[in-house]
């Protein structure tokens, strides 16, 4: 590992202004960095430990929502009970990521900023990476994709981004605490992350500086009927090849309220908007979600290697609405 400075940041300010004159990284729960600086993919000259600036909290909002600090660990999101109440499926998705000691490491904000597990990105022996190093190519494209994109991927790449809690996010429509050098800003997490165009080396909308400070959860109408589902090559500890976030509204039998995204499948959480829209005024059974599943995998562009995913993807849209429209209140009042 290449060696670098330390600096314990004493609040957001000091940070921030230490960041944006060494050119460093902030340092969280490093679950991702320290792995990505061993391997040489990230040589930041200076990292800022961000663990002491008071963001760990979870508290409600007077609009009815919700704010967790950007320090907050999975572990502690995922558990705690308010979230556990008004938002399962972001429990329910965290808790399908990792294992529990990285989750009692990582935090919200860094779970954001984790990048690919493309292996041409990870391990510097490839030469071809326009993500790593802009203007190599794609050892990607014609090499093993067999876990890449379907949707929203570009020539110059076809990497995904590997967070669950994003994917949870993405239908509660959470939006992105930001603290600039002179501003705060938020941004809808549908803004927050970028296709990878001509510009794959940038994940996300973050200008050089920029400290996440928080994630805003608005109150959600999906506590009563909302499931994540996760596929993947073994039970535990490993990334998604397709995971589905899906969210109902069912009043008097008839859905009034959808949210549908995929993982798995782009450098984004993939929201389905028109696959939410066929489902609005139907009854909540195997037709309806058929349907669903058909118009979310319209647009897939599969790979050479990943053409399962687009079936994989639309049994895993039935699935997960067929999870979530399940009536849980009872089991929950029996427990
Ligand atoms: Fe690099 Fe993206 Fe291609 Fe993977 S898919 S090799 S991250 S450019």
């Amino acid at each position: 590992m290449k060696t670098f400075d330390f600096h314990v940041a004493q609040d957001t300010v000091d940070a921030i202004r230490t960041v944006a004159a060494t050119g460093g990284k902030y340092l969280a729960g490093g679950t991702n960095l320290i792995d990505l600086m061993k391997g040489g993919v990230e040589q930041p000259p200076t990292l800022v430990d961000v663990r002491r600036l008071g963001l760990n909290s979870i508290t409600t909002t007077p609009t009815g929502g919700v704010l967790v600090g950007a320090g907050v660990t999975n572990s502690a999101l995922a558990n705690h009970r308010i979230i556990r109440a008004r938002y399962p499926v972001l429990s329910q998705a965290i808790l399908s990521g990792a294992t529990t000691q990285l989750r009692n490491m990582a935090t919200a904000g860094g779970n954001l900023l984790q990048r690919t597990r493309c292996p041409y990105f990870m391990q510097t022996a490839f030469s071809e990476c326009n993500k790593r190093i802009p203007g190599s190519g794609c050892a990607a494209r014609g090499g093993f994709n067999r876990e890449h994109a379907i949707f929203g991927a570009s020539d110059e790449c076809v990497a995904i981004h590997p967070s669950d809690m994003a994917v949870a996010l993405s239908i509660l429509d959470a939006v992105v605490h930001v603290q600039g050098r002179t501003e705060a800003r938020t941004v809808p997490l549908s803004e927050f992350f970028t296709l990878p165009g001509r510009t794959p080396d940038r994940d996300n909308v973050l200008q050089p500086g920029e400290l996440i400070t928080g994630i805003g959860l608005p109150p959600s109408e999906f506590a009563d009927n909302s499931w994540y589902l996760k596929v993947r090559d073994r039970h535990s500890y490993a990334f998604a090849l397709v995971s589905v976030a899906a969210g109902l509204h069912i009043e008097n039998g008839i859905i009034t309220a959808a949210a549908l995204a995929l993982g798995g499948v782009a450098a984004m959480p993939w929201r389905l908007h028109e696959a939410e829209a066929s489902l609005i005024g139907r009854r909540p059974d195997g037709e309806a979600f058929g349907t669903a599943a058909r118009v979310a995998m319209a647009g897939a562009k599969p790979l050479a290697q990943n053409e399962f995913k687009v079936d994989l993807g639309r049994n895993s849209v039935v699935r997960a609405l067929s999870l979530a429209a399940i009536d849980r209140t009872e089991e929950d009042n029996q427990s």
